[in-house]
C-alpha cells in the first residue's frame, strides 16, 4: 500500500530534533559528551540546544550527527 508508506515517511519527517549517532561508541570515547547530548546540551560547550538556533536543514543535519549547537558548528566548520 503506497498510502501507508507515505504516512510513515511523513511521520519520520515530523520526528523532533534528535541525535542519531552510535551511542555505544560515543559512550566509550566521550562519556561526558553523551551525557550532555542526552540532557539536550551541546557536547562541546554544554549550552542547552535550542532548535530555533539552527538556520538551515544542513545545520539540523549536522546537529543530528554531532550533537553540536549552532555556535560550536560555526567554530568547528568555519573555513577562514
Ligand atoms: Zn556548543
Amino acid at each position: 500500500m503506497v498510502g501507508s508508506h507515505l504516512k510513515s515517511l511523513n511521520a519520520a519527517k515530523k520526528k523532533r530534533l534528535g541525535v542519531n549517532m552510535n551511542k555505544d561508541i560515543i559512550e566509550k570515547l566521550f562519556p561526558d559528551a553523551l551525557r550532555r547530548i542526552e540532557a539536550g546540551r551541546c557536547p562541546i560547550c554544554a549550552e542547552v540546544i535550542k532548535p530555533e538556533e539552527f538556520r538551515t536543514e544542513l545545520d539540523i543535519k549536522e546537529h543530528k550527527i554531532s550533537g553540536m549547537c549552532m555556535a560550536c558548528q560555526q567554530k568547528v566548520f568555519r573555513v577562514d
